[in-house]
């Protein structure tokens, strides 16, 4: 399996001053303090609301406290210099060949180069080149660091495009350009880094929760109409557990399975003539599944959607009123969905689901992102934290002879810049 899992806990301070050491050590100074730039972009956790971005549903994503920082020497320089257009980036955590990738970052001669991790800061930087002013071109020097593990479902890669585009946008705001209001936009334009550089086909929700998170709280987001509410989740008394299970399915996300369900919910929709399973309701999808109109199991897909739209709705209301036993009840409902309804669970998903459940302390717990594999979130109070931790670690090995791998995080903010020139 791909998924990386090390259990990486810097703060965002120790990861700038690890991009401090990492920079000097491959461009062999520091950046210039007059063109000094940082950017921090979190990874997110999607707490409920699983299979409805594509059926123009809910999702309700929190940004985590681990994430991505980007380093950087940034300017803009005239168009006809030695260093326009010339982007020089290394990470931390994915060298190229040499440790450093070098490319031009010209309108013309951006695209997708062959070192896949480099794709996600070529695509990201690409979104701004029409707003470098004419007769100009950027040049940056970047070191990126980074808290998550690449490919384990917390959404590195949106962490690292919108980390990206945040160091990009103060570079062009220190050139008296000015952000869009709508803050939507970076991450529309982070999505598209992906869809042009990658050929990842995402929904909006990871660069939504990454670019969007208010610090301590979730967001509410509508797919449909790419609107959003903040969500509070900055009660101390409540923690986020992750839990990955170190196992992915091979019927999993990139498998056969994802594109089967993405058809079962259209043909649902269509059956009662719905644009999709958001405008659906439960009552005609049974009657024509009576009649005929859809089989079995494209009603119990379509069950799973129609409820989690609403499970998410009521989570919001749930967290918002700091009724945890609700929202607790809320994912619980929600992964039995997954398993029974949606059948994207796992054995060692459900095992963990089930062990929380049973610790004292816990409100609730689901499987998140696609299924098959990959990650738990859990609700719990604080205070029972290390005891749920030690019974996941402890029954999981028993079941599956696996280790687990958990790390608690509260609701962590999105996109920031840490780092600019002084004036
Ligand atoms: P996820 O987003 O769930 O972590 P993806 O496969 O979408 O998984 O994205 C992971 C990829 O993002 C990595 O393989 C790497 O190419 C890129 N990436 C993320 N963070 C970093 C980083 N700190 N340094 C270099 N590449 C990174
Ligand atoms: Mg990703």
């Amino acid at each position: 399996s791909k998924a990386v899992v090390a259990d990486r806990t810097r703060t965002r301070e120790e990861l700038l001053q690890a991009a401090r050491d990492g920079f000097r050590a491959a461009f062999g100074a520091p950046p210039d303090p007059q063109h000094e730039y940082a950017a921090w972009a979190p990874g997110r956790v999607n707490l409920i609301g699983e299979h409805t971005d594509y059926n123009g549903g809910f999702v309700l994503p929190c940004a985590l406290e681990r994430g991505t920082v980007v380093l950087a020497a940034g300017r803009l320089v005239r168009a006809d210099a030695a260093d326009a257009g010339r982007v020089r980036v290394a990470s931390m955590d994915c060298r190229g060949g040499d440790g450093m990738l070098t490319f031009a970052a010209l309108p013309e001669e951006l695209g997708p180069g062959e070192e896949s991790w480099g794709n996600y800061v070529r695509g990201a930087i690409a979104q701004y080149l029409g707003d470098v002013p004419e007769g100009r071109a950027l040049a940056l020097d970047m070191f990126i660091v980074g808290s998550l593990p690449l490919g384990g479902g917390l959404s590195s890669s949106a962490s690292l495009t919108t980390a990206v585009a945040t160091l990009v946008e103060a570079v062009l705001e220190g050139e008296g350009w000015q952000a869009p209001e709508d803050a939507r936009v970076k991450a529309r334009r982070c999505r598209r880094a992906e869809h042009d550089f990658l050929g990842t086909p995402c929904g909006i929700m990871d660069q939504f929760a990454s670019a969007l998170c208010p610090p301590g709280h979730a967001i509410l987001l509508d797919c449909a109409s790419e609107t959003f509410e903040p969500v509070p989740l900055d009660d101390g008394a409540v923690t986020l557990v992750i839990t990955d299970s170190r196992v992915t399915h091979s019927l999993g996300q990139r498998g056969s399975q994802y594109p089967v369900r993405v058809a079962q919910c259209a043909a649902a929709a269509r059956a009662v003539g719905a644009d999709s399973l958001r405008s659906a309701e439960l009552p005609a999808l049974e009657q024509e599944a009576k009649r005929g109109g859809m089989s079995e199991v494209e009603l119990a897909r379509a069950r799973h959607v129609v409820t989690e739209n609403e499970r998410c709705v009521n989570f919001a209301d749930a967290l918002r009123k700091r009724d945890y036993d609700a929202a607790g009840a809320a994912m619980l409902e929600s992964h039995a969905s997954l398993r029974d309804n949606y059948e994207v669970s796992a054995p060692e998903l459900d095992k963990l689901v089930e062990l929380a459940a049973a610790t004292d302390g816990v409100y609730g717990s689901r499987l998140t992102g696609a299924g098959f594999g990959g990650c738990t979130v859990t609700l719990a109070q604080t205070d029972a934290v290390p005891a749920l931790v030690r019974r996941l670690r402890r029954g999981y090995k028993e079941a599956f002879g696996l280790d687990c791998a958990c790390f608690a995080t509260r609701a962590g903010g999105g996109a920031r810049v840490l780092l600019r020139p002084r004036p």
